[in-house]
């Protein structure tokens, strides 16, 4: 068993700044949890108050059922992997993941046994006769990794391990920490500031903002169903569009949400109606995500925008339109149609104009 309860955990620094305000928030028994937010919001302090290299300034932490807020960092049986998994320079890379287990005098045998299969696991075996200064600053962080994980701890923290690397080694080592994570099931928490990471790897997010628990749970509920304004734009790479719409029933047939120039009305049937009519009369926030927005044709006749194309940008894989809907621009996936591109460099006869009879809607709503 190996769980972790923060409750109503505060971590106040020297000259009085609060770094983490009155958390609570668990990790179950193998569960992987990703604390997630922007640079500064207090996601290192907290893994490492859970560490022991941080005290606690007030709540409890509790570790299998037990406070452990004065446990030295020794005797929690926590393994740590930091963002530059700093390695002995002189060992070579058996001698390093080896040192955990060497300091506690375990069997040699078994020694080279677990060395040599999380070796395999992280694919630096052939590397194992090597020293660190010799090694990519991908495969260093494979033995950081198996240095870590290598006395089977009950608790492995990770603070942003993959930050370091370019983005290939960065999906390839994503990839093997989760299945070397799960396979083992030791219960993990691993910070980053990375939205992909976080949704990729993790059972359960928590988002942190300025020392605050904006919201937790399953990447999926999150994403679709943010807590708070803040979860969903920091969970959108691309812009989100925020609009404040005026929220309405009338004669209790439909939803409308008035945002001032245009008007959505959505039937009952629709999942969002009922938990948006509870604001009838009041103001919502709504969160329009660029991919779950569309062209359609004039004759659509489902919720849409009526907008004007500005410009127009070649993504590589899609073009992102940019429309005037008399609220911020909207950027839509745009299909690389030749007048598209013609419209843009200012070729077709009248240029942007040709494009801007256009409706805009939930893409989910397409007939
Ligand atoms: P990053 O992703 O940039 O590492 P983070 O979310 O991990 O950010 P923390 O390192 O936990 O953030 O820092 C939270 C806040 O506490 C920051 O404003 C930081 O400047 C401050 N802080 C961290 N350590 C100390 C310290 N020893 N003394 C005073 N302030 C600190």
């Amino acid at each position: 068993m190996s769980s972790v309860v923060l409750d109503k955990v505060t971590k106040v620094y020297p000259g009085d700044f609060l770094a983490v305000d009155r958390l609570s928030l668990h990790a179950d028994d193998g569960e992987f949890l990703v604390l997630l937010g922007p640079s500064g919001c207090g996601k290192s302090t907290l893994l490492r108050m859970i560490a022991g290299l941080e005290g606690i300034t007030e709540g409890s932490l509790w570790l299998d059922g037990q406070v452990a807020n004065h446990l030295a960092p020794r005797d929690r049986d926590v393994a740590m992997v930091f963002q530059n998994g700093a390695l002995y320079p002189h060992r070579t890379v058996r001698g390093n993941i080896a040192f955990p287990l060497e300091i506690a005098k375990a069997d040699p045998a078994m020694v080279r046994e677990r060395v040599t299969e999380l070796s395999k696991a992280l694919h630096i075996d052939e590397t194992l006769d090597r020293r660190p200064g010799t090694l990519s600053g991908g495969q260093r962080q494979r033995v950081a990794m198996g240095r870590a994980i290598v006395r089977r701890p009950r608790l492995f923290l990770m603070d942003e391990p993959l930050s370091n690397l370019d983005a290939g080694m960065r999906t390839e080592l994503r990839m093997e920490i989760s299945a070397l994570v799960r396979s083992l099931g030791v219960t993990t928490i691993y910070v980053t500031h990375d939205q992909v990471e976080a949704l990729t790897l993790a059972d359960r997010i928590a988002i942190l903002n300025r020392g605050v628990l904006q919201d937790v749970g399953t990447p999926a509920q999150i994403y679709n169903d943010p807590a708070t304004a803040f979860v969903a734009a920091f969970l959108n790479s691309q812009q989100l569009n925020l609009l404040a719409a005026e929220v309405r029933t009338p004669q209790n047939q439909y939803v409308l949400l008035d945002f001032g120039p245009h008007q959505l009305t959505l039937p009952w049937s629709d999942p969002r109606a009922y938990a948006i009519s509870q604001h009838t009369g009041g103001q919502v926030l709504v969160g329009l995500r660029p991919d779950g927005l569309a062209p359609v044709p004039e004759s659509y006749e489902g919720p849409s925008f009526y907008g004007r194309v500005r410009a127009l940008e070649y993504h590589g894989h899609d073009w992102l339109a940019y429309v005037d809907c008399g609220i911020p621009h909207v950027p839509v996936p745009e299909p690389p149609d030749p007048r598209a591109r013609a419209a843009q460099d200012g070729e077709a006869p009248g240029g942007l104009p040709g494009l801007v009879r256009r409706l805009f809607g939930w893409q989910e709503e397409h007939p």
